[in-house]
């Protein structure tokens, strides 16, 4: 069915391109935007092409838990734009991490994980894989010889994420990639932070790259969605079976959203990682600011990396407020434009305070080995004018 799949031939086409042509299969309609098939199942012109059908002889449609034309035309620009040979999209990032994990991994495998992951990731490494004796060593993901030390006869997979949440740590893929190799383990790499657009894990080594098309993607707080992306031997050795048969499938609609969110994806990362740069720059040194991370800043410890794995510093930044949890907070508080949520990746411009939120769950002293002190906040940057957000951050500032 690829065939039919728009353009005939991606290669040396442009990501910008390929977000707006990308894997297009236009019905006998022609019609210019995606078609939206909200179908749970097809029909077939006789018993026979049901059998065949069913037989895999017919490579069409049987069920939209098994896949969708508008759910797999999301998966094939992803595949484009990522440049993996296979994607797969399912029904939020989580679904897609859990599935990523669970289709390879089997009682008695060993986990090497870097710790500063997303709070559910960590969930299901440090709470749920133990109750099928599944084990991971959580390790500090910038030190290579921490990966390396903590790889066991039974390791299966690693996995990481970089830039990191919150702080934004730099894992070295490459190195880890080389190193998951020698162990004979699959790197698997959340991407989230970084977009298909700022940074290459497959390029880099890895095997398995994860998304939630919740944030970027989508970009603008309407849908969850998740895919991975890996090789068309590892989707159909190990992936293709689970989603099938446990069903995290994305709504059809919510991929047709992610569609279009991928259209202005290049447009909106660019403008929202410019102001981002702009407004790190403008924030640090200013009274009431401790501290400013920002990858591609020459004041981060691991600059260096970020340029060589990244092409830009990202939509994020985040800032140490003076006074603590209740300097923080009355920074935030007082914001005018910029909202306090926990979500990433917005058109909107938004505001999180991990010690009370996605991290509280952690000790004071856990906090602290991973960096994330009491007056902490990451600003996911969005799409207002910077001068406007620089305004409001500076006026939030001389109230704290
Ligand atoms: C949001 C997020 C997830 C989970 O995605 P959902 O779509 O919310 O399920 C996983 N990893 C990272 C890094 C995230 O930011």
């Amino acid at each position: 069915m690829a065939s039919s799949f728009t353009p005939a031939d991606p290669s040396g086409l442009h990501p910008e391109t390929l977000l707006v042509q990308g894997g297009i299969a236009r019905s006998p309609y022609g019609e210019t935007s995606e078609a939206l098939y909200l179908t749970q199942g097809f029909v077939y012109d006789s018993a026979e092409a049901c059998e065949a059908r069913f037989k895999g002889e017919d490579p069409g449609f049987v069920y939209s838990r098994y896949g969708n034309p508008t759910t797999a035309m999301f998966e094939s620009r992803m595949a484009l734009l990522e440049g993996a040979e296979a994607a797969r999209a399912t029904a939020s990032g989580m679904a897609a991490v859990h599935a990523a994990l669970l289709c390879q991994l089997r009682s008695g495998d060993h986990v090497v994980a870097g710790r500063a992951l997303f709070g559910s990731c960590r969930w299901i490494l440090e709470d749920f894989l133990p109750r099928f004796q599944i084990e991971t060593t959580l390790v500090d993901g910038t030190d290579l010889d921490a990966w390396r030390d903590a790889v066991r006869p039974n390791t299966k997979l690693f996995f990481l994420e970089s830039p990191t949440n919150p702080t934004l740590d730099l894992v070295d893929i490459a190195g880890v990639a080389a190193l998951a190799r020698a162990a004979g383990a699959r790197l698997v790499v959340d991407n989230v932070f970084a977009t298909p657009l700022l940074q290459k894990p497959l390029d880099l080594g890895a095997d398995i790259v994860i998304y939630s098309a919740t944030k970027h993607i989508d970009g603008q707080g309407r849908c969850l969605g998740g895919v991975v992306l890996a090789s068309e031997k590892f989707i159909t050795d190990h992936l293709q079976t689970f989603l099938r048969q446990t069903g995290p499938s994305i709504s059809p609609f919510n991929a047709w959203v992610m569609l279009k969110g991928l259209e202005t994806l290049g447009l909106r990362v660019e403008r929202q990682q410019a102001s981002a740069a702009t407004l790190a720059d403008q924030i640090a040194g200013a009274d009431k600011i401790e501290k400013v991370l920002y990858p591609f800043r020459d004041d981060h410890p691991q600059v260096a990396l970020a340029r060589r794995q990244m092409r830009g510093g990202g939509t994020l930044v985040t800032f140490v407020v003076a006074g603590g949890k209740d300097g923080a907070f009355r920074f935030a508080n007082a914001l005018r434009l910029i909202r306090i949520s926990n979500n990433l990746g917005d058109a909107k411009s938004l505001l999180t305070h991990p010690a009370t939120t996605t991290h509280q769950r952690f000790t004071p002293e856990a906090r602290g080995e991973m960096g994330i002190s009491d007056g902490l906040v990451r600003l996911s940057v969005g799409l207002e004018h910077p001068d406007d957000l620089i305004a409001d951050i500076r006026q939030a500032l001389a109230k704290v």
